[in-house]
């Protein structure tokens, strides 16, 4: 038999699932169990089109906008990205039943944006244009209470009103380097602009970033798991082309794995998007080790222990029995 090329596998941890993404989804799932198909979600619960495939298959139908949705009583949920103050609104109007699938990281950036407006500033959103999680933030307050900065250069042109009362807030999966430079342009024009009190960027796409960043400069090639359309997803990927890494690729599954970029290597990182399931990691690397004589190392930058709590309507019912 011929001898298969060795290949080194540095995994990089954490990776894929964060806590938001798992809540949303179960919030599907239990939705789905409590009232039944179908269960209509707003946008896609989260940006991965195995999970979008999978919750489908098993009774949730996708949309965009509420009005695509026939009156009746299916429930609705919006999606872990967050939505415009608009979306419950109409939905109160159209007596819907929704669940508030918005991870609480994202809530607490809408939370502050609130804060901020009420203080009288001004408020810089630091994001990319179009994003849901965007324009989720920006639906939170009147039109003009937001001005959207994508970049450094962007963070230079902008005019407020009064620069003594500025603030700003984040996307949560942005590069956190990129965001620094943004951040430090912003304060060197607006000494006196007021920042979160924690960083905005979520806990789960800064410590991906950083095992990424570990691993890139150890490894000729770096595979990250995740969909075209996650933004922390393809964060990692330029994260790991930043940090040195000759190839890096985003994957939705193994059978979009380009074998062509990835001749002559003889270490692989791996690492996954926040809305990326483990089962499609242990996929790729079954997918390699069909073609190499591996070896899987795990490299631990950081260890979660983050869970958030579904709706309160969707948790089991608790019995108290009489002493
Ligand atoms: Fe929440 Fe961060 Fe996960 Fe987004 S990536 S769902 S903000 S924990």
């Amino acid at each position: 038999m011929e001898k298969r090329p060795q290949l080194d596998i540095l995994l990089c941890a954490p990776r894929g699932f964060c806590a938001g993404v798992d809540r949303a989804i179960q919030i599907v799932e239990l939705a789905l169990q409590k009232y039944g198909a179908p269960v209509y979600v707003r946008h896609a619960i989260v940006h991965n089109k195995y999970v979008v495939d999978g919750l489908r298959e098993k009774g949730a139908v996708f949309v965009e906008e509420l009005s695509e949705i026939p009156p009746g009583d299916a429930p609705v949920v919006f999606s872990a990205h967050g939505v415009p103050k608009s979306v419950p609104a109409d939905a109160r109007s159209r007596n819907m039943m929704f669940l508030d699938a918005t991870c609480p990281l994202v809530s607490k950036v809408h939370v502050e944006a609130q804060r901020h407006f009420e203080e009288g500033h001004e408020i810089v959103l630091i994001g990319h244009h179009g994003h849901p999680e965007v324009v989720g933030t920006m639906g939170q307050l009147p039109p003009g209470a937001i001005t959207l900065v994508e970049d450094v250069a962007g963070a230079m042109a902008i005019t407020p009103r009064d620069p003594a009362a500025l603030a700003y807030v984040t996307q949560t999966t942005l590069s956190v380097d990129d965001t620094s430079e943004i951040v430090a342009a912003l304060q060197s024009r607006f000494p006196l602009i007021h920042g979160p009190h924690k960083e905005d960027i979520c806990y789960a796409t800064t410590n991906r970033q950083q095992a990424v960043k570990a691993v890139a400069p150890l490894v000729d090639a770096m595979v990250v798991v995740g969909s075209p359309n996650s933004s922390n997803s393809l964060r990692l990927v330029e994260v790991a082309e930043r940090a040195g890494c000759r190839v890096a690729m985003l994957v939705d599954r193994a059978s979009e794995i380009d074998w062509s970029r990835l001749e002559g290597i003889r270490t692989l990182g791996v690492s996954a998007g926040a809305s990326a399931p483990e089962k499609l990691v242990d996929e790729v690397i079954e997918a390699f080790a069909q073609r190499y004589d591996i070896k899987v190392e795990a490299k631990v930058t950081a260890v979660e222990n983050i869970a958030f709590n579904v709706p309160r309507q969707l948790r089991p019912v608790e019995v108290t029995v009489a002493p």
